[in-house]
């Protein structure tokens, strides 16, 4: 039995950096994270096992004198209220978060009403309209009515939303309103790209040989799940764990060659272990 990893898959450079940086023994264990960092529970684990602690938002109790905020960005309201508040605030935002709040910006200045495709409660995103006072966000076509009123949209998105279908839900927007004005800024970063072609790539080869797709990464990851959502559209079967212990040795009895792939805040020595783990598991 083949197993073969996707081209690109796992921790992105935003996520790594950021966890390296809140994993610095200068903070000696008195360091809060606003909002969660990785979508991975290994690592979230690694991070209070070093005394880190997360919290959801700022309206949480905070017992450190530092805070982080994390790669998936913050508006710049929280960070001026953190500082306000006597903490001394590290940025991990992830330089290309940064350029869609720079890109959201250039948009509202230019008199487009600033629309943004992603999940509404996404710690990024909260991040990108945090300090809008008007602004839509699209999770699907279910919220395109929304957009009713406006005649000049300014797009951006979510760095890991499938660009696919962002351009699909463009489409949409267009065939019904085609009088409205739609900028749209392809805000998608590559890691996430990288990614998503590598997935299409391998899940290509395995549905041409009666192959098995293992996506590996938190079950709360949006941009692992879009993994697996890439796998299904190929017809290729795929399972989602979170760690080695979740595969199963029946997934791999008749099957000729498994895929390996990971979301952007898997760390690579999950994916080793999970590769390791299906080596002891296939029957040859
Ligand atoms: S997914 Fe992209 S934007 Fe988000 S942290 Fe990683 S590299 Fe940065």
């Amino acid at each position: 039995m083949h197993i073969t990893r996707a081209k690109a898959f796992g921790t992105c450079f935003g996520v790594r950096d950021a966890i390296e940086a809140a994993l610095d023994p200068s903070f000696s264990g008195d360091l809060t994270i606003v909002g969660q960092l990785v979508h991975n529970p290994q690592t979230v684990q690694k991070l209070k096992d070093h005394g880190v602690q997360i919290v959801d938002s700022i309206d949480d109790e905070i017992s450190s004198n530092n805070v982080m905020i994390t790669a998936h960005g913050t508006a710049a309201s929280v960070k001026t209220e953190l500082e306000s508040r006597g903490y001394n605030v590290f940025d991990a935002s992830c330089p290309l978060v940064l350029r869609v709040h720079t890109a959201v910006r250039r948009l509202v200045d230019e008199g487009w009403h600033p629309v943004v495709f992603g999940q509404s409660q996404h710690v990024e995103v909260r991040g990108i309209v945090g300090d809008l006072e008007d602004f839509t966000v699209i999770g699907g076509e279910e919220d395109i009515e929304k957009l009713s009123t406006r005649d000049r949209i300014g797009v951006v998105c979510q760095t890991t939303h499938r660009i696919r279908d962002a351009r699909e839900l463009l489409d949409q927007i267009r065939a019904r309103f085609p009088q409205m004005e739609v900028q749209f800024v392809d805000t998608v970063c590559k890691p996430t790209k990288d990614r998503q072609s590598a997935v299409e790539e391998l899940a290509d080869e395995l549905a041409a040989v009666n192959g098995l797709m293992i996506v590996v990464g938190g079950y709360n990851s949006s941009n692992t799940r879009k993994l697996l959502e890439v796998c299904k559209e190929k017809g290729v079967p795929a399972h989602h764990i979170e760690n080695e212990d979740q595969l199963e040795q029946t997934w791999f009895s008749e099957v000729d060659h498994v895929g390996i792939t990971a979301g952007t805040s898997t760390p690579h020595e999950v994916v080793d272990a999970v590769h390791d783990r299906i080596v002891v598991l296939s029957p040859n």
